[in-house]
């Protein structure tokens, strides 16, 4: 068996499942939520979610800014 894989998987960022991406970085393909795209819809796919998040983390930050880490453990 000398055949190589020609996918790598990766994440789906659609239904989180194992999805593949080919060797040549050309396309991503899920077998269980049928995402199909280029690589580079895909990275923008990513790229939204990672949005959504960060808006989050922008939030989650904002409200904490106030607060000083003498509150927390201390370290030494
Ligand atoms: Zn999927």
């Amino acid at each position: 068996m000398s055949k190589k894989h020609s996918f790598v998987k990766i994440k789906c960022p659609k239904c989180k499942k194992d999805a593949e991406l080919t060797r040549d970085f050309s396309s991503v393909k899920c077998n269980f939520c049928g995402f199909d795209r280029s690589y580079g819809e895909y990275v923008k796919f990513i790229a939204h979610n990672e949005l959504k998040y960060s808006d989050i983390l922008g939030d989650y930050t904002g409200s904490t800014e106030g607060h000083t880490s003498g509150s927390l453990d201390e370290w030494d």
